[in-house]
């Protein structure tokens, strides 16, 4: 595995690949690494001959009174991590290499970038789409992976390559999970074991919406009403926001007819955890007694049944 801090090298090294006719896909992150990241880099190694992975901890999204100091960083494990994964290319760029003195450029997604996360977190948005359109035009990958566990971040993201004619292909991927459901995240080591087991409400209320919807509850206000009490129960979580919203636009939606994101933000002791799952379209939602079995893929919170059209929700997922 090549290890790169300087743009101009990793730039080359990505060029000289390229004009050899080797596909590269990019998977960002800000290090920390988990099963969750190593999915995105296990899907990217699948479809392109060259993976490259960035690890920079980035401070535009961060805001003011938020944890950029203390996120977690252990950049010799994620090397290691990398490295029996088959990742060729790792561009780990310093804060000067990305944001030198006097760079003043940014890429602002109108809009989307105020919604859900970029409501509470004012200008986070921009910093991901600023840096990602850096780490696109440095590596020029042919296909990027993301999570759909940052569904708005997807959102956003694909609105930027859609409106700027971007030439590359982003690949969203399931949220990897703990088997109890508490969706993996590198804020999760912040949680103290007491707060481990109160987080895992999050998933519990997801869970809860997914058994509703596919019961045929179809009414939003009724699906938010039972997350946030499922929420409301553990004292020490408290909702940053629950919402039921358009997996593109990220705006509430009336009925669930051609599916929807449901989408919570919560705040346990110090530490903001996010989840989210996807409800496929109305007419995809029929169950049979027969389907209801309790069962655990990719985009299904554990102790919910699966959904009889696998494929079907599969593709909505990605
Ligand atoms: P981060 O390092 O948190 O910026 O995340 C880097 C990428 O990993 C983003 O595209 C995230 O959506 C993705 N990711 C983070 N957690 C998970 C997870 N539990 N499952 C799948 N992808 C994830």
């Amino acid at each position: 595995m090549q290890i790169f801090e300087q743009i101009a090298s990793m730039r080359q090294a990505c060029r000289e690949l390229q004009q050899r006719g080797k596909t590269v896909g990019l998977v960002p992150t800000m290090g920390a690494l988990h099963d969750g990241h190593l999915s995105l880099v296990r899907a990217a190694r699948a479809q392109c001959d060259v993976v490259a992975v960035s690890i920079f901890v980035n401070p535009l999204q961060f805001g003011p009174k938020e944890d950029l100091a203390k996120y977690p960083r252990d950049f010799e494990r994620d090397c290691r991590m990398l490295l029996a994964e088959g990742v060729s290319l790792l561009f780990a760029p310093t804060v000067e290499q990305m944001y030198p003195p006097g760079a003043s450029t940014v890429v602002h997604v109108e809009g989307l970038s105020d919604k859900l996360d970029g409501k509470l977190r004012p200008g986070h948005f921009h910093g991901v789409t600023t840096v990602v359109a850096k780490l696109f035009e440095i590596v020029r990958p042919r296909f990027a992976y993301f999570g759909q566990k940052d569904a708005a971040q997807l959102a956003v993201l694909r609105k930027m390559v859609r409106d700027l004619n971007m030439d590359v292909e982003l690949v969203a991927c399931p949220t990897i999970r703990e088997a109890d459901g508490l969706a993996l995240s590198s804020r999760n080591v912040y949680l103290s074991p007491e707060q481990r087991k109160q987080a895992l409400c999050l998933s519990r209320a997801l869970s809860r919406v997914q058994t509703l919807a596919a019961a045929g509850e179809h009414r939003p206000a009724t699906l938010l009403c039972a997350t946030r009490q499922i929420i409301a129960a553990e004292l020490a979580v408290n909702v940053d926001y629950a919402e039921i919203v358009d997996p593109d636009t990220l705006d509430p939606v009336h009925d669930l007819q051609r599916g929807a994101l449901v989408a919570i933000a919560c705040t346990v002791g110090a530490t903001r955890l996010i989840d989210n799952v996807l409800l496929p379209p109305m007419k995809a939602r029929h169950w049979s007694k027969a389907a209801r079995q309790p069962a655990t893929r990719p985009g299904q919170v554990p102790g919910v049944a699966a959904h009889p059209d696998e494929r079907r929700l599969t593709r909505w997922t990605q």
